[in-house]
């Protein structure tokens, strides 16, 4: 079998970032919901004392209603929810955050250089209604925490794909055993010789933050990197006695982080 060593972006790729007809979810540790479009995703962590959503796929209703039905399926309560936790401001990620703040008045989060990207540089500058249409109450940065109830997320400065993008490690149990979870923020690398080269920095900070606090468990919050359909599809359906397929263990983690060198390497060659 000939396997790639990168995910295939196409035209089709970025459109289906609008594709609202299919969406899919799993509950993939006793504690996290991943719910995801056929690109794009989003993850609900369950704490001690309330849900915390990170991520918010695209700003139309159905990518809302989508989540908070999954919230439901998996037996947990929308009304629950208190923050909005961003990986950067890309209309992609900021998706669907006002209808959060609007009916549950979560609390939402960013970095302070993100949130004036998100409002001078939308990513689609002709098309008003994805323009930045929340506030952000809350500005993170490198070496913060964010914290409810049991829960703690690690937040790291990962600019590169955008000024103030921001990566996330946090713990998650499957069957009562904790393991440790890290979302890359901004997936594919940029568009200039200079932000590729901070890119690649922000990726080595993040790796070597990694192996610090033992990651073992790869996430992405776009499904193309990752397998991350197939891999919602096997956990939908998972035997109990069958393996968890996002615990990749920490030399997993480390080959798993390879595809962004790659990616970056290739666009460097490119520019
Ligand atoms: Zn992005």
């Amino acid at each position: 079998m000939n396997r790639l060593n990168k995910p295939v972006f196409t035209k089709g790729t970025i459109r289906e970032m609008e594709d609202m007809s299919f969406f899919i979810y799993a509950k993939i540790f006793d504690d996290l919901l991943i719910v995801a479009q056929k690109q794009t995703n989003c993850f609900v962590l369950k704490t001690s004392d309330g849900l915390i959503v990170i991520d918010a796929i695209w700003p139309v209703k159905e990518a809302f209603e989508a989540i908070i039905d999954s919230i439901e399926d998996v037996g947990w309560n929308p009304a629950a929810i208190k923050k909005l936790v961003l990986t950067h401001g890309h209309v992609d990620h900021t998706g669907c955050g006002k209808w959060f703040v609007e009916r549950y008045h979560a609390d939402t989060y960013l970095s302070k250089i993100d949130d004036i990207f998100w409002n001078e540089y939308p990513t689609k500058p002709d098309r008003p209604e994805t323009w930045k249409d929340y506030k952000i109450n809350v500005y993170i940065q490198d070496g913060d925490t964010i914290t409810l109830g049991d829960k703690t997320i690690y937040v790291y400065g990962t600019p590169g794909h955008t000024p103030g993008g921001l990566s996330y490690m946090f713990p998650v149990k499957e069957k009562g055993e904790t393991h440790m979870a890290a979302l890359w923020g901004g997936t594919t690398p940029p568009w200039t010789k200079n932000e590729v080269k901070q890119y690649l920095k922000s990726l080595d900070y993040f790796i070597s933050e990694a192996i610090c606090r033992k990651v073992d468990v790869a996430l992405s919050n776009h499904t193309a990197i990752d397998n991350g359909l197939e891999r919602i599809m096997y956990s939908k359906k998972r035997l109990d006695y069958m393996p968890n397929i996002y615990i990749i263990g920490q030399d997993g983690f480390q080959n798993y982080c390879q595809v962004f060198r790659t990616l970056s390497y290739e666009m460097l060659e490119k520019l």
